[in-house]
């Protein structure tokens, strides 16, 4: 591989851009779906609405065969609550989300992933991806179920969470669309969305983007749309050289859905909802360092000088055995796995962990770091499964992790793996690698797009599915079932209404506004400058802490960036405008974070949100959803109640919605 170095030297230039370069040409792209975004959820509803008959266009910034969130891989998949040995209801699954996250997340969600995650999962199996022990390599494990072959994790008893071999999970789901005849249009961002007659608040038609690689200007035409996009990694902090390796977080998550949503007229709720930015880019490489939670769920944590450290229930029970780390205990029904986008969950559901006064007993010197994850102590069925199928088919984790430490030497029969060395506070969470806690830095929390039970937004035609851009879901197989489910309906809608005329004069501004970074000075910021003073106005003016002041100032910032360092921004190619417009996205969405938290006039606990003008927590009066839109350009904000989604003009139980909206199509993808 040549260096750039190198090449400069041989050449005595910088190479050329290497793709044609095709500014202000236009192509129109007509779809049944559109599908905005190609992670798993956008994926799986591009299979889902292909199977239905529709004509389907997926757009995807990166490319679609490795992009997003699971690009990598998935280890385990959450809520399989029908499959053959789940002793866990959907309804049980459903009451125990809302419960723990006090009602503040989407019950339609929970619900329906309950009922069709298994179905989904098997439609993997069927694409190639291994979701059994087929070749018995953990014949015998507490956590195999001899029968089906199926592997289970976290709660051995109640087997909802599904170990699964799924390193070549999107690659799979890749050739499924292509042998589907699905229009993958890979290296393309959307910049907006289209409506009838140009008006915001109208029937979403279609939508417009940009080709990061030649600047090509697309004009996308769809009966249904469905926003399958990501979060917005990059709204409260941004260091790209870390980011790439050191978090969770995808570099093409700039919050575009959220944001074209926005401007279109769409609803959102719990957009003031931000927790701690642990993933924001200042760890570890995931899962690179000693640690046992998640993937390494139930490992012994000793001390430097062997000590082990103990396990405890959530009721405060001390575990005599490894094997209890993986049952619930006395007054525990089921445990919910994490990683479901719900931010804490109450003691009857949460997973057994580390002792909760570590970081005291660290201060006391009973335990002296460093600690370490000592897999030797597990049995060698649950160790060979952790070290190997679990980390090995986990995002991120193959190549990084376990192959380099493998190369290197690292045995986990005899070796152990050390966690980092931090103030003792940060081993409250016994995920380590997320590294020391940043309390200025935030992430996005449960805010997104207002659904009902077609997974249709406030929006006419305009769908929405996966971890983010749907209000309160999250992981990775809700994605998969949500964007199966979001594109059954929008398949459905499509069959029923025609293509509806492209507003021209909301195409041109929407050109207009896409290429002006190309014409800008050469002295005008670049995309990093804009994106860094975006995070920072964000983390100074909307972190833990905020008043009525630092909220308004927050927005007027952000205005000022918009029509400033923004409308001056500089772009050298199709790269760099496709990230400079992202910008322009993350400015909207943190319009949105911004104006959600001026609505909310008191604190909650609930969804660690803090006002210090407003400091009582939780009263009653405002235990409900506040809905925001733009009407006109302007904010509108109403409200709801927590159970909106049981109350007319649903039914009142989720049983009769789901037989009622879903049972209908349900296995028809
Ligand atoms: C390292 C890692 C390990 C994980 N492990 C697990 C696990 O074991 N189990 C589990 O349940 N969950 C896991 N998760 C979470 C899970 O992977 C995600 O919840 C899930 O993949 C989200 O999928 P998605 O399709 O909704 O969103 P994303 O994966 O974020 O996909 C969104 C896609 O949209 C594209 N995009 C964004 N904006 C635009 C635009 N304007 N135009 C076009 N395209 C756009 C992006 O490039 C991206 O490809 C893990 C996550 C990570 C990062």
């Amino acid at each position: 591989m040549t260096t750039w170095n190198e090449y400069a030297e041989e050449h005595g230039t910088l190479p050329e851009w290497p793709y044609p370069i095709r500014y202000e040409m236009e192509s129109e792209i007509a779809a049944d779906v559109l599908i905005v975004g190609g992670g798993v959820a956008g994926c799986h509803a591009a299979i889902s609405a292909a199977r239905q008959g529709a004509k389907v266009v997926l757009a995807e910034t990166g490319n679609a065969k490795r992009s997003g969130a699971g690009g990598a891989g998935v280890d385990h998949w959450h809520g399989a609550c029908t499959n053959p040995c789940s002793q866990v209801t959907p309804l049980a699954y459903t009451q125990a989300c809302m419960d723990s996250a006090h009602g503040y997340t989407n019950g339609i969600v929970r619900y329906i992933v309950c009922n069709e995650s298994w179905d989904t999962l098997l439609e993997c199996e069927a694409m190639g991806v291994q979701i059994r022990d087929v070749h018995d390599e953990f014949k015998g494990a507490d956590f195999r179920d001899e029968a089906t072959k199926l592997m289970f994790a976290y709660d051995y008893q109640n087997r909802h969470v599904i170990r699964v071999w799924g390193f070549d999970i999107k690659p799979r789901l890749y050739s499924e669309m292509e042998r589907l005849g699905v229009q993958i249009c890979n290296r393309t961002v959307v910049t907006s969305l289209l409506t009838d007659g140009g008006r915001q608040g109208g029937r979403v038609v279609g939508a417009t983007g940009i080709n990061m690689r030649t600047g090509e200007f697309y004009v996308f035409k769809a009966k249904a749309t469905i926003i399958a996009s990501g979060g917005a990694g990059r709204l409260f902090s941004f260091a790209p050289e870390m980011t790439a390796a050191g978090t969770m977080s995808n570099m093409n998550a700039a919050g575009t859905g959220h944001a074209i949503g926005w401007n279109a007229g769409a609803e959102f709720v719990l957009m003031e909802q931000t927790g701690p930015g642990v993933l924001a880019g200042f760890g570890y490489a995931p899962y690179s360092m000693g640690n046992c939670h998640n993937t390494y769920h139930g490992v012994s944590i000793v001390d430097a000088d062997g000590k082990e450290v103990p396990w405890f229930d959530k009721f405060g029970r001390q575990l005599q055995s490894v094997e209890e780390r993986f049952l619930p205990g006395p007054g525990q029904p089921f445990h919910l796995g994490p990683g479901i986008g719900i931010a804490g969950y109450l003691p009857q559901y949460h997973v057994n962990d580390l002792t909760a006064d570590l970081a005291q007993r660290i201060r006391n010197g009973e335990f002296k770091l460093p600690l370490y994850a000592d897999l030797t102590r597990l049995s060698e069925l649950e160790r060979k499964c952790i070290w190997g199928m679990m980390v090995g088919n986990e995002g991120k984790t193959r190549i990084p992790i376990y192959d380099t430490l493998g190369r290197g030497g690292f045995d986990p029969n005899k070796d152990m793996l050390q966690a980092p060395v931090m103030a003792p506070e940060n081993y409250d969470v016994s995920c380590f690698w997320v590294g020391a806690r940043m309390p200025t830095v935030r992430s996005m929390g449960a805010g997104g797009f207002l659904v009902d039970w077609d997974l249709r937004t406030s929006l006419e035609g305009l769908y929405a599915a996966g971890t983010s851009p749907v209000f309160g879901a999250g992981c990775h197989g809700e994605s998969h079932t949500m964007g199966r489910y979001a594109a059954r309906k929008a398949a459905a809608y499509a069959r029923t209404r025609p293509h509806a005329p492209i507003d021209r004069r909301q195409v041109e501004a929407q050109k207009a506004l896409a290429y002006r970074p190309l014409r800008q000075s050469k002295q005008g910021v670049g995309w990093k400058e804009l994106n860094a003073a975006v995070a920072r106005v964000m983390s100074d003016y909307c972190g833990r802490y905020k008043n009525e002041v630092t909220l308004n100032r927050g927005l007027s910032l952000l205005r000022e960036l918009k029509e400033n360092e923004g409308a001056a921004a500089y772009a050298a190619n199709p790269h760099e405008l496709g990230r400079t417009l992202e910008c322009f996205s993350l400015i909207s969405v943190g319009e949105m974070v911004l104006q959600a938290s001026l609505a909310r006039k008191c604190s909650s606990a609930h969804l660690d949100f803090s006002r210090l003008d407003y400091p009582q927590m939780d009263p009653v009066e405002w235990q409900k959803l506040l809905p925001i839109r733009q009407e006109e350009g302007r904010v509108a904000v109403r409200e709801l109640p927590l159970d909106f989604h049981l109350r007319a003009p649903y039914a009142a139980t989720y049983e009769e919605n789901y037989r009622r909206v879903a049972a209908a199509s349900a296995g028809r993808s």
